[in-house]
């Protein structure tokens, strides 16, 4: 698309510079693009066991219904959700991904003039989400790749209007443990909305901080979570918000009426139910991550510390190259040059027969 086409001016401000999301290469395209075959994908976040063979019944128990409009309040997920959480259904909203949730409340909360916050090496949809409402991005630098609380509190002030946290953190895997984000939370103006983006929290070890339990105290809290990572379930497009009830209906004045469909509800019900399948999942991610990160080791690669399921290496070079290069030897990677770490390579936990092949792989195209 050329740069001088004169519809490209018409565009809303935050739009016009905006740098849209890169999602992981799918395997169709990797295999269209090189002819290589039994590739892997170990670039976005994915489960490697699939999902529960719960919420598989529960979609094809689906498909029959296809022609007709999903219960638009989700009635039994939101029910099933607010028992999860012990909440009210009425502080759970719905969202097509949490990626949508957040959508929302940039729409809700963010304009020209409010500032949008979050830290260096932040999620990349906060930016996304906030520049295309036209509000203005501030950046707190990181410490050791992760928040900085002390920083980020130092650059609130009367325009700000949503602090955006993710914890576990993507694309680092870095968390914030103890009390620090709940006194961060408590010392901030109730006239600022926090979100605790909680996509990998099933994935972080006991004592890792569940912010859904401070809903009472804060009521300027939004959590999110998503079905897309542990639950497996990142096709169907399905996460949610925890709030007070006041702000889930300020969410829902913009949520399109139908943004998460009937197959998607009914898995994601099934697959709450199935918490033996969640609890293999973060038993094969423990035993990947010790796979992987022992294999860096060996390499001499330092990698950052990660509470997620994916975790991210330092290869003390251009990652560029070597993504090209893993790319022909049929594994996908996830570079992130584009949050300013241009020598780390992201890698998704996969399973063992995965993250071997990953290993030699790396070790082939490294020399
Ligand atoms: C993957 C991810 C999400 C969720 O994505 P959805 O599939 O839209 O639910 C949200 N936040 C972070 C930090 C993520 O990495």
């Amino acid at each position: 698309m050329s740069q001088s086409n004169p519809f490209v001016s018409l565009a809303a401000p935050g739009v016009a510079d905006l740098k849209p999301y890169v999602p992981g290469k799918p395997l169709s395209e990797l295999e269209r693009e090189l002819g290589v075959t039994n590739s892997i994908k170990l670039a976005s976040n994915e489960n490697p066991l699939g999902c529960s063979e719960a919420a598989k019944e529960a979609m094809r128990g689906e498909i029959g219904e296809a022609s007709r409009y999903p219960d638009g309040g989700g009635f039994a997920l939101r029910a099933a959700l607010a028992a999860k959480h012990g909440v009210k259904a009425s502080q759970i909203t719905l969202g097509n991904g949490s990626n949508d949730i957040l959508d929302i409340i940039a729409r809700v909360f963010l304009f020209a003039g409010r500032e949008s916050l979050f830290s260096q090496y932040a999620f990349a949809v906060y930016p996304i989400s906030s520049q295309a409402v036209g509000a203005t991005l501030m950046v707190a630098p990181a410490r050791d790749y992760g928040h900085d609380l002390d920083a980020m509190a130092g650059m609130v002030n009367d325009n700000t209007g949503v602090v955006w946290i993710a914890n576990p953190n993507n694309p680092t895997g870095t968390h914030l443990t103890g009390n620090g984000l709940h006194d961060f939370i408590a010392a901030l103006p109730k006239s600022v909305i926090v979100v605790v983006d909680e996509a990998y929290i099933e994935y972080a070890a006991a004592g890792h901080p569940d912010a859904s339990q401070w809903l009472e105290a804060f009521p300027n809290l939004i959590v999110t979570r998503t079905f897309s990572k542990a639950y497996g379930l990142a096709s169907l497009r399905v996460g949610y918000s925890l709030s007070h009830p006041d702000v889930a209906d300020l969410l829902n004045r913009v949520r399109h009426p139908f943004n998460v469909n009937a197959m998607a509800q009914a898995a994601a019900l099934a697959a709450l139910g199935d918490q033996a399948f969640i609890e293999r999942s973060i038993e094969l991610n423990s035993a990947g991550m010790r796979q992987l990160t022992e294999g860096f080791a060996a390499m001499g690669l330092a990698h950052i510390p990660s509470a997620g399921n994916f975790v991210t290496v330092d290869l003390g070079r251009s990652a560029t190259e070597v993504d090209q290069a893993l790319l022909r030897e049929g594994c996908i990677t996830r570079p992130v040059a584009n949050y300013g770490m241009p020598n780390h390579l992201r890698v998704s936990i996969g399973l063992e027969a995965e993250n071997a092949r990953l290993l030699a792989a790396l070790k082939k195209v490294l020399v």
